[in-house]
């Protein structure tokens, strides 16, 4: 009697995959995803967005897989930034450098500290004291915005690529509806970058269509040896509870996360045209550092002043 095949993932569709057939169906998603939205041009300088962690390790490994059957996978950089989370980044830091190192990409990083003064540790341990009410993904993506985009353009890059997958979208999306951020909402998708601004550099989403639990399984069944920790600060955060209710509802009703993402994309370009296109949104400069800004003073000079002002 023949045995049956070791299977490891089943489609939506009811069909069971071995390890080796969801690769190549992994693989091919997120290619497919790459033609199908337009993300990469032949003459692109590429910087991956680094952590260390699964998503952008399998970001980095599929774009540069991707542009090895073009020749063109020396137009890839990474870029990693170190918030100066103890017990958590060091790790991912350590897995990073080898990773790339074994791949033939260079790596750069910057940090927090360097560019802002504080690690995110010592802000918000500081915000804390002083009985500041700010979270610290808050502080951390303020500053990270910032870094990626500085960091990028400093390294020539024409597009930053970001290991956000299904889950992190769908999130967004909710996250930005639930807190009135039309324009915010606007700007996701899995080319950013709607904005036109020399400084701005445009973020591209290979990940776009692969679940979490994807991911995970790909970076497994491939041997990468990432830690799946996640950040001490992702507790008990508004995302951190959107993902248990996303989570649960895709549970019991199989396809929800792809709904988010699908209703997101059909009324995109509207939301473009009310909330961006009405030049509403039009850009000045931050009178402190020069970046883009809407207001006279940027969001990451201010969150720099009030992580640094120890009164
Ligand atoms: S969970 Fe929050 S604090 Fe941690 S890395 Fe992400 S944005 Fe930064």
């Amino acid at each position: 009697m023949s045995e049956e095949p070791a299977y490891v993932y089943q489609l939506q569709n009811g069909k069971k995959l071995t390890a080796p057939e969801f690769v190549i169906y992994f693989e091919q998603k997120v290619f497919k995803t790459i033609r199908k939205f337009n993300l990469f041009e032949l003459d692109d300088k590429l910087v991956i967005a680094l952590s260390g962690g699964k998503d952008s390790i399998t970001a980095l490994y599929l774009t540069h897989k991707f542009l090895s059957k073009k020749n063109l996978q020396h137009n890839i950089k990474a870029l990693l930034i170190d918030e100066g989370i103890d017990g958590y980044r060091p790790a991912t830091i350590k897995f990073a450098e080898q990773f790339t190192k074994n791949l033939g990409v260079e790596l750069h990083i910057e940090s927090y500290k360097n560019n802002y003064g504080k690690t995110l540790d010592s802000s918000v341990n500081l915000l804390k004291e002083k009985g500041k009410n700010i979270s610290p993904c808050n502080i951390c993506g303020t500053f990270r915005r910032n870094a990626l985009n500085v960091g990028a353009r400093k390294l020539e890059a024409t597009k930053v690529v970001t290991g956000h997958n299904i889950d992190d979208e769908s999130q967004n999306i909710l996250l930005n509806i639930f807190k009135n951020n039309f324009k915010i909402l606007a700007r996701l998708g899995p080319f950013n970058g709607v904005v036109e601004n020399e400084l701005f550099v445009p973020r591209v989403k290979p990940l776009y269509l692969c679940t979490e639990k994807e991911v995970r399984l790909y970076t497994i069944l491939k041997g990468f040896d990432v830690g799946y920790d996640e950040c001490p600060y992702s507790r008990g955060s508004f995302r951190d509870e959107l993902s248990e209710i996303v989570n649960k509802l895709e549970d019991e009703h199989k396809g929800v996360k792809n709904s988010i993402i699908n209703f997101f994309l059909e009324i995109q370009d509207s939301l473009k045209e009310k909330y961006i296109e009405d030049g509403s949104d039009s850009i000045n400069y931050c009178t402190k550092c020069g970046e883009p800004s809407q207001r006279i003073v940027c969001n990451t000079c201010s969150m720099k002043d009030l992580v640094n002002n120890e009164n």
